[in-house]
């Protein structure tokens, strides 16, 4: 018999928490989950989730607009925030109710309260304290305001999710990819909409064509973008929120959203009194097995600050249990982890961009092609897409997939597998492609564009 009440105390319920304890708890271990909010997390909560429906309620107005080309004729359509709130929030409500069943089933024991560590083998939760063999910090990360004067003034993505009407003037500030995508979200909602970002260009990260392509088709959006700027000042007003920004102009908005960056969640932990090695951002320093400076305490997503999205902090969670319950060393490969960004049009990338290869030494060959959807032929949208491969001439493999366009992420999760099973240009060029569609022209690019 163990001389702890659990074999594992994961603290934070969320995409990488659950997941860890859950499959933890399938390998014969004993395990609690400590949860200070609402079970499933940021992705659920916050995140993901709410975030993909807004995107998905956006999108309609573009499709209203489209819809006219193809002999539709649709009525003025108008929109009720409150509805799509109102059913946003009972899925989430179904949802938290799924996370519970899942831990329940599993046989993890949830403890509602938020935790702090007493030391290596002890969390405190409420004026409770339970024991643990190992413990696991699961607590993802928070969204940051800069202090600027007046910065009370602005809400985050986290209260914007609460927001009960809707904002018709908003000014957003940053450029990472929740900036833009709520910028698309509630431009397509019929927000007038301004972004200030410090950089020449949004996305800091992704290959520059999809960049530049991005900026230059939500510009015929409408959506208003302002780089190379920064937001200096809000101030109140009988209007709403007057923001000075740093080119001197004033923004005028009723709703101001601050996204320019999240932080990892450590701080009130109990870490840095444990010796826990923290980063400069605050993060928790982890080896390849996840566990920190301090023998036992092990920690994952978010709040190790390595790729903050939900899919790793699942492999990272998948990884520690096997590890420590499964009898199978796992370690978590990092490289070609693909991504979106939900933007209108979208955006989805995997592996190596232009400048990260080149960078890294790679002699490259560049494909690229440009092209107008087919669905806008009829629609009359004057809308690009872009889609780009950057292969390495030496060995012919495909470094990285790049694009603009309707449904991304769906294309490029697909294409997430070869380049991951280390596909050529060869292997895309002897694949036969789907037609009519945007993803064949992956398949069919022959000529390259540089090099
Ligand atoms: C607006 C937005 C959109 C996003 N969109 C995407 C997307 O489209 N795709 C994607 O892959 N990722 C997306 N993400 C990122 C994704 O949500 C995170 O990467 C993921 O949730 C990280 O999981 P985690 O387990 O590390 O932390 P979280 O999911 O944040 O869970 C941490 C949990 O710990 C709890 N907690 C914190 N401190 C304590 C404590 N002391 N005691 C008890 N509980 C505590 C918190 O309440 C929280 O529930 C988005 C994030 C945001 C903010």
């Amino acid at each position: 018999m163990s001389r702890f009440d659990f074999d594992l105390f994961v603290i934070g319920a969320g995409s990488g928490g659950v997941r860890a304890g859950r499959m933890a708890a399938g390998y014969g271990a004993r395990v609690a989950v400590a949860e200070a909010s609402r079970l499933g997390g940021t992705c659920v909560n916050l995140g993901c989730v709410p975030k993909k429906l807004m995107v998905y309620a956006s999108g309609f107005a573009a499709a209203f607009d489209d819809a006219a080309g193809f002999g539709w004729s649709v009525p003025e359509p108008s929109f009720d925030w409150a509805a799509l709130k109102a059913n946003r929030d009972r899925e989430l409500v179904r949802l938290n109710g799924v996370y519970r069943e899942l831990l329940e089933r599993a046989g993890v024991h949830i403890i509602e309260g938020r935790a702090r560590l007493r030391d290596r083998h002890t969390v405190a939760v409420g004026g409770e304290t339970f024991s643990a063999e190992r413990i696991l910090v699961a607590t993802g990360s928070r969204p940051v305001k800069v202090p600027i004067p007046g910065a009370e003034l602005a809400i985050t993505s986290d209260e914007l999710f609460g927001f009960e009407s809707q904002p018709r003037r908003v000014l957003i500030a940053g450029g990472g990819y929740i900036a833009v995508e709520f910028a698309s979200i509630l431009r397509g909602l019929g927000a007038e909409v301004v972004l200030s970002y410090r950089g020449k260009l949004f996305l800091r990260g992704f290959d520059d064509d999809v960049r530049s392509t991005l900026a230059a088709e939500m510009r015929k959006r409408g959506v208003e973008l302002r780089f190379g700027t920064t937001v200096e000042r809000l101030v109140r007003n009988a209007d709403g929120v007057a923001a000075t920004l740093s080119s001197g102009d004033t923004i005028g908005s009723d709703l101001v959203l601050w996204a320019t960056g999240r932080a990892p969640n450590t701080s009130g932990l109990g870490l840095e009194e444990l010796g826990v090695r923290l980063d400069a951002r605050g993060a928790v320093i982890v080896d390849e097995h996840l566990e920190s400076s301090v023998p036992g305490v092990y920690a994952l997503g978010d709040v190790i600050d390595r790729i903050t999205l939900t899919p790793v902090a699942l492999a990272e969670g998948t990884a520690l249990a096997r590890n420590l319950f499964g009898g199978t060393p796992t370690t978590v490969d990092y490289s070609n982890v693909p991504t979106a960004v939900f933007s209108q049009p979208a955006v989805a990338a995997v592996g190596l961009n232009e400048a990260t290869a080149r960078a890294a030494g790679h002699e490259v060959v560049i494909f690229r092609s440009t092209f107008r959807p087919l669905l806008h032929r009829l629609s009359g949208r004057d809308e690009q897409a872009m889609m780009k491969l950057v292969v390495d001439r030496a060995s012919d493999r495909v470094l990285g997939v790049h694009m603009v366009g309707p449904e991304a992420g769906e294309i490029v999760q697909g294409l997430a597998v070869a380049l991951k099973a280390g596909a050529t240009k060869a292997s895309f060029d002897a694949t036969i492609g789907i037609h009519p569609t945007a993803a064949e022209e992956f398949v069919t690019m022959r000529s390259p564009v540089g090099g």
